[in-house]
């Protein structure tokens, strides 16, 4: 079957044959599915261009399979599933041996062995078929197949939303005074796939948005902004003309996957009991604090909180996100799929792999 391989920690990629034991695969409680598409996503260029410090292949190999972003049909069912139905497929898989793994969350694992799909010591889903088990299969409905790929991403931001909401139950009071989040400031850093998704996800939560980034938007991207209403801020010069209209932020993520200098701008503009997540992975620099912003991060209840990877039930959440989005903002989800690839064309395949181009949001490979 083909599969887009990388050697890590070598950098480049390739479209290759690999092989699989079909007969033993079909024996053992797997189901059978037919790739149909995959998305790609900065995690996959970070590999391919061998950033990424923590990718493995699995156990006694020199090769992974790249991919964690992934739609298929059922071809041979059974498990609960039948042949025909739409899954997706989740990436992260436990340890098997601490309790968050053993209930289904290793988004949680304490023993950090947990394994991911396409990144650590499991091969990822960019290849012809899958065999899975159904436990770690989400079922998609038909109605969004042209966007159901964003599921993964906005799986892992369902889990940290969540997790933010969870944290602020710590203020006895952080809603509004009409129980809504309606009053509520929220700033997004990064206008990337994720960055768009968490400011989608927040303004459907009811937080009023504003998304920044260091250069002005281009118009495929200021669109998408425009049906949910949410606000876009150039960040070229810092932040202090945005606090000095808007004041501070109740929530502020950062999706930038850039400077790690960039929190040591983002503390100051955090509102008492203020939370600060961080999202994106920072690939240089440093991130420090002097000690009068430390005093009055303390006295002021304010949190940083690391978000990291979504579950079967933020899966399952993205896809009624989903769903309803198409409905209340069909320009904008419309606008998410910026380009998609055909298998056959293997070089504009290693190509969208290795470089984002300017006003991308998400690129799917399609299986033929
Ligand atoms: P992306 O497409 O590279 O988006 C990053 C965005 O940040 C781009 O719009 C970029 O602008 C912008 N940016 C760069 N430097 C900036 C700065 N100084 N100020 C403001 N904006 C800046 O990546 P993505 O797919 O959205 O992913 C973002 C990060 O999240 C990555 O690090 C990824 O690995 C991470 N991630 C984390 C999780 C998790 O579970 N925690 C899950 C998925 C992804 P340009 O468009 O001009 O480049
Ligand atoms: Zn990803
Ligand atoms: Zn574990």
């Amino acid at each position: 079957m083909r599969a887009i391989v990388v050697k890590p920690p070598k950098p480049g990629v390739e479209i290759n044959d690999v092989k699989i034991d079909e007969d033993k695969l079909s024996t053992i409680g797997l189901v059978k599915i037919k790739v149909l598409e995959n998305g790609i996503c900065g995690t996959d260029r970070e590999i391919v261009s061998g950033k990424r410090t923590s990718v493995k292949p699995p156990a006694g190999k020199d090769e992974l399979i790249l991919g964690h972003e992934a739609i298929g049909i059922v071809e041979v069912g059974g498990y609960g599933l039948k042949e025909g139905e739409l899954v997706m497929p989740i990436n992260k898989r436990g340890c098997g041996k601490c309790l968050n793994c053993l209930v289904g969350r290793p988004d949680f694992c304490e023993t950090g062995e947990g394994l991911v799909a396409g990144t650590k010591g499991l091969d990822g889903f960019m290849r012809e078929y899958l065999y899975d088990d159904p436990k770690y299969l989400v079922k998609i409905p038909l109605a969004i197949k042209d966007i159901a790929i964003l599921a993964q991403p906005l799986a892992d931001i369902e889990k940290s939303v969540e997790a933010i909401l969870t944290t602020q139950k710590r203020v006895p009071i952080w809603t509004c005074d009409d129980g809504t989040f309606n009053c509520k400031k929220a700033l997004v850093v990064g206008t990337g796939p994720t960055g768009i998704l968490f400011s989608l996800i927040l303004r459907t939560y009811g937080f009023q948005v504003w998304i920044a980034n260091r250069r002005e938007l281009l118009d495929n991207e200021k669109e998408i902004l425009e049906e949910p209403g949410i606000i876009f801020y150039n960040s070229e010069n810092g932040y202090d003309n945005l606090v000095k209209s808007e004041g501070k932020f109740d929530l502020i993520i950062d999706t930038s996957g850039a400077s790690a200098s960039i929190m040591q701008h983002l503390v100051p503009l955090l509102q008492i009991n203020g939370v600060l997540g961080l999202f994106g992975f920072p690939r240089y620099d440093n991130f420090s604090l002097d000690y009068k912003t430390v005093q009055d991060f303390v006295i002021n209840n304010r949190i940083i909180i690391g978000l990291d990877n979504g579950q079967k039930t933020h899966f399952q959440q993205a896809v009624i996100h989903l769903a309803s989005w198409k409905s209340l903002w069909p320009n904008t989800t419309s606008k998410m799929i910026t380009k998609v690839i055909s298998i056959s064309n293997e070089r504009e395949v290693i190509s969208s792999l290795r470089e984002k181009l300017p006003g991308e949001i998400k690129v799917i490979i399609r299986w033929e």
